[in-house]
Order: C-alpha cells, then structure tokens, then sequence
C-alpha cells in the first residue's frame, strides 16, 4: 500500500491513463484494461495476453505479508454475517498443498500469528467486549503452537467462553482438543477427509490414512463432542467408482468405531481453481450421478448425507476458469434474474461470441494452453504446478483424460 500511494502522489494531477500506467509499475497491481487478450477465433481459446506497450510489465508480480502479526476483528456486532463472535487469524494459508486446494496454493508461503504478540494480546481485547471466540485459518491446528493456544484458552477466566474452530486436520484431533472444545460449548467440528479412499488421497496430496480418521472420530467422542462432520468430494480427477465404495465403507467403520456420535458427510463436486495443479481439469460430469449415489448409500444406512449443488459446482466452475469473455454473459444473466435456467439462455444469446459452456467446465484443458490467468503471478511458477499434476499422475500410473 506504502509504495502504491507514493507511486500515486507522483502522479495524482496527470491523465488517466498515464495515471495508470505509471501505477502499473507498482507490483501487486493490476490493470486489467492494460493488458490485450486475442483469441483463436471469437468462440475459441486464448492466443495471446500481451501488454498494450513495453513499458509495462508482462507478469503482474503478486505480494507477499511475511510478518507473524495477522488479522483480527476490528468490529464486533450482533448484525455481522458471524454475529457477535471476535475473529482472529490464526494461520495464513495451509501447508499441506492438496492438489486442489486454492485455499493453500493461491496463498503461500504458510504463515502463523505469534502466540505472544499477536495472538494472546487481540484475544485479550477481543474478549473484553465478547464471549464468543473464533479462531480462523485454513488450517488452524498447524500453528506450531497450537498447544500452548489451547492451554492458554485453558484457562479458568474463560470458561464461559463459547469457542469456534474453522477448521481442524484430522490428525490433530486429540482427546484434550475434544475436551476444550466441548467445555467451550462447542458440540461438533469439522474435518475435510475429501475421499474415504487411500488411493484417491494419494493422487489429491491428501496426506491422511482412514485409521486417522477412526482416531479423530474416538477421540473426539471421548473428550465429549457431541458429532462429527466430514467434508467429502466427488469428481475428482483419477476418482473411480470403487472409490465411492470406499468413501461409504470408511463412513461405515466410522460409525461402528464412535457409536453415538452423530456423523454427517457432507459432499461436494470438484471444481478446478486458478494456481492449483489440478487447474486444467475439467468439472467430471459424472459427479451429479455419483452424489446421488453416495446419498442413496449413505442415507440408508443411516447417515447424514448432505450433497452441495451440482448445478451450482457447474456455475462455479464457470466462473472459475471464465476469461474476459464472461463478462457479457454474467451481465446477461444478471437481467435474466440469476438463476441457473439464465445461464443457459444467456450461453445460447452469445452464441459464436464466447466458448461453450462445456469448453470453460467440462472440459480438460492442454497443457500448453494460455490460461485467463497467464499474466498474473501466483505464489509458484507454472512449472512447478506442471511437476505436482505430473505426481498426482504417475500414481498407480493413472492416465488421466489429459
Ligand atoms: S488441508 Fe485443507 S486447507 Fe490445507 S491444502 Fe488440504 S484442503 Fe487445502
């Protein structure tokens, strides 16, 4: 921000567009409207994104925050999204890098807050005007010191604190984080297990065992809570059938191994990010047939199967690896009124103006093509998202549609 506004003062009293030009140089930012997209052809893929002069740079430079002090609340309200629960960040990005995982590799390098100076003292503040605490991150029990937290949240003047956890690796699920959690009032968490199949996990970077999964499940059941919920996946690249049978066998042993705990799967479809290796996978469009067979497994055998939209997944898709192009269509669809059936009109309306829905979801995307994103920096060059999509291929020597 330092070196955008002393860029800005240079230049504030000249044009726009030298204004911009000159704000170009900044790393971190981007201007679009200096940068030139050509196509194949008016309904084919990207051919070029070049900048409109040489004195712009070709790559815009992505910045990083490496300090250990991270966000917190700076408000607390009854009328925000969360009501009345002060937030801190705990970590910043996750250094587990599944091949999906926009949350990891769109953010890294991994960052932690520093318990003693940036932690402790904004839970102090925080907790001076609420009871109820939030610790946030991507994977907020990696802090390296996400013990001592727990034993300083530990602590006798803050038992009425209602504590919430975004989210927690399986395999730190212990007996004593159970055990806070549930005299903090909390009566579930949450885990993303993505598949019940070790080989699936494999190919997603997934570094986690189904016995993990029993552990954290008895565990959590002996410290007192009171369910479990499971994130789950379907769709995802190299998945077969027979993984969903292990995704249904592992819910099963889950329930014979924590009797009383409520379980929940919770799943959703695949959808390929920007920066990830998995970016040039399409959407599998077997996936809404796969939920629907998880649900029909699953539910009759009692367990609580909650499938997210397909149909939505599919938009998501879209406008995940959507280019310029889209944005006639979004505004199209924004006057159709915003439902899935106005995709589908406004696809037909721009007809030979911009790919198929199929060519931006569904489809895999070559290697060698330019993404929307080309121009934009992310945290690892192109060629090493290239080597992890190449691991997650060479495993069981899977051949992927690519
Ligand atoms: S553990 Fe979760 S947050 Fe971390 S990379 Fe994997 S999916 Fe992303």
């Amino acid at each position: 921000m330092a070196d955008f506004i002393e860029a800005y003062k240079e230049i504030r009293g000249a044009e726009k567009q030298v204004q911009l030009k000159h704000l170009s140089q900044v790393p971190g930012v981007y201007i679009p409207s200096l940068y030139e997209v050509t196509y194949e052809s008016a309904d084919g893929a990207i051919k070029s994104i070049e900048p409109i002069d040489k004195d712009i740079p070709a790559l815009v430079q992505k910045q990083t925050y490496r300090g250990n002090t991270l966000s917190a609340s700076t408000v607390v309200t009854e009328k925000a999204a969360w009501e009345n629960i002060f937030m801190v960040e705990v970590v910043r990005s996750c250094p587990e890098m599944c091949r999906f995982c926009l949350a990891s590799y769109l953010t890294l390098p991994f960052r932690s807050a520093s318990l003693e100076g940036s932690l402790i003292p904004a839970i102090e503040k925080g907790l001076t005007v609420t009871k109820r605490l939030g610790l946030l991150g991507a994977s907020v029990t990696q802090h390296p010191e996400f013990d001592s937290l727990l034993d300083y949240l530990n602590q006798q003047k803050y038992d009425d604190i209602r504590l919430s956890i975004a989210s927690v690796r399986t395999n730190t699920v212990t007996e004593k984080l159970a055990k806070i959690l549930s005299n903090r009032d909390t009566k579930s968490i949450t885990i993303a297990v993505e598949s019940g199949s070790d080989r699936l996990r494999k190919i997603i970077n997934k570094k986690l065992e189904n016995e993990e999964i029993i552990e954290a499940a008895v565990n959590a059941k002996a410290g007192g809570l009171k369910a479990i919920k499971f994130y789950g996946m379907v769709g995802l690249p190299g998945e077969e059938v027979e993984d969903l049978d292990a995704t249904i066998e592992m819910m099963l042993a889950l329930k014979k191994a924590a009797p009383g705990l409520r379980l929940s799967l919770g799943c959703s479809t695949f959808v390929p990010k920007s920066h990830t290796p998995f970016q040039w996978f399409g959407v599998n469009s077997q996936s809404e047939k796969r939920l629907k067979f998880l649900e029909k497994q699953l539910r009759s055998k009692g367990i609580d199967f909650r499938p997210e939209s397909y149909k939505w997944s599919v938009i998501q898709g879209l406008i995940s690896r959507g280019d310029r192009r889209l944005s006639n269509l979004l505004e199209l669809v924004r006057n159709y009124g915003d439902s899935l059936g106005s995709y589908k009109r406004a696809f037909k309306e721009l007809r030979g103006e911009l790919p198929e829905l199929d060519f931006y979801v569904f489809n895999d995307w070559e290697l060698e093509q330019i993404l929307p994103w080309n121009h934009i920096q992310g945290p690892l060059p192109i060629t090493t998202l290239k080597k992890h999509l190449a691991e997650a291929m060479a495993i069981h020597n899977l051949e992927f549609r690519i």
